[in-house]
């Protein structure tokens, strides 16, 4: 039976959509999950909750509905082509979470065009990959109303293990694409830091168990490079074609707002040359490859 504000709609079902659909079913929310791919859908009815026959189910259904989606266009297509649905919930504030790494001005004027509607719109991307997502663990960062923040705030903390509500709508599109930008440098530079090591005659696993004991270490030094990237598993769940969508976002979001940022440009024509090596589906910790040379699918 359907109990009031416990419906949740997922919008995209992938390495992240299905993991918070999951996390949300486990914290006893009533999941519709819905994925282009008739098959993740029927997943998400596999793990107890049910699987939308169509988009349109889940807006008619859903007291909140979280999107997981690869970029603003879908986000917009997605609700643009529900707009009739969503304005037959006059009444009942839904409030659409969406956890894509999308862009600000979208999320704004999303926001605008469905607080119309007395719908609720928050720009609430996500930091913690496919297993921060399956164990509701994420660090989510949030744009948009305080009262959507706290209607929507039981339905984040089953995502989420840290909530930053960081401003207003936009606010957390801009946060995502500034963390990314920074996990996309990290990558680059720590890369370097064990190609010189190696090149000079020294471990590169030793040279990072120095770097994590001292002062130049990083999330990624931390994480990526001993679990995906030194044991050469590349298998992060986060695809070169995202990362890439992510700081062209974050170059873009500079030019659009005047800031003059060197190394950003540099960093961005890196990852965006890096299109000629790495297909969009690899994983994006193959941009720290340390050993030259390795085929890729080794
Ligand atoms: P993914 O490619 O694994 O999954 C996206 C899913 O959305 C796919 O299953 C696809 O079929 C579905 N989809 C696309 N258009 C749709 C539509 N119109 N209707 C319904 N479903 C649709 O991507 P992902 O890695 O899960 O990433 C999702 C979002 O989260 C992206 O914006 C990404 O940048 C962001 N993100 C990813 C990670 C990560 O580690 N994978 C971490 C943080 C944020």
């Amino acid at each position: 039976m359907s109990e009031v504000g416990r419906t949740v709609g997922v919008v995209g079902l992938g390495s992240m959509g299905f993991g918070m659909a999951k996390s949300l079913i486990e914290k006893e929310f009533q999941v519709i999950g819905f994925d282009l791919s008739p098959e993740r859908s029927q997943a998400v009815a596999a793990l107890g909750g049910r699987a939308a026959p169509s988009l349109g189910d889940v807006f008619a259904a859903a007291d909140f509905i979280v999107f997981s989606l690869p970029t603003a266009r879908d986000v917009e297509s997605v609700v643009s082509a529900n707009l009739d649905a969503l304005g037959k919930r006059r009444g009942t504030r839904v409030v659409i979470i969406d956890t894509s790494t999308s862009e600000p001005a979208v999320s704004r004027a999303l926001a605008a065009k469905l607080d119309g509607l007395g719908i609720g719109f928050l720009d609430a991307p996500v930091s913690g990959g496919p297993s921060g997502a399956a164990t509701g663990k994420l660090a989510i960062m949030i744009g948009g109303s305080p009262e959507d923040v706290a209607l929507a705030r039981p339905v984040i903390e089953a995502m989420a293990a840290k909530i930053l509500h960081v401003g207003a709508s936009g606010a957390g599109n801009i946060a995502k694409l500034v963390n990314n930008l920074l996990v996309a440098a990290h990558m680059l530079t720590t890369a370097e830091g064990l190609k010189l090591a190696a090149a000079a005659g020294l471990d590169p696993e030793a040279a990072l168990g120095v770097l994590n004991a001292a002062s130049g270490k990083s999330f990624l030094s931390e994480v990526h490079f001993p679990t995906w990237i030194l044991s050469d598993r590349f298998d992060s769940g986060f695809s070169m074609g995202l990362m890439r969508k992510d700081v062209r976002l974050a170059r873009e979001l500079a030019d659009q707002v005047g800031a003059k940022l060197p190394v950003t440009e540099f960093v961005g024509e890196l990852w965006a040359a890096s299109k000629e090596r790495l297909a969009d589906s690899d994983d994006f910790t193959r941009m720290g490859a340390v050993a030259e040379g390795k085929p890729k699918d080794a």
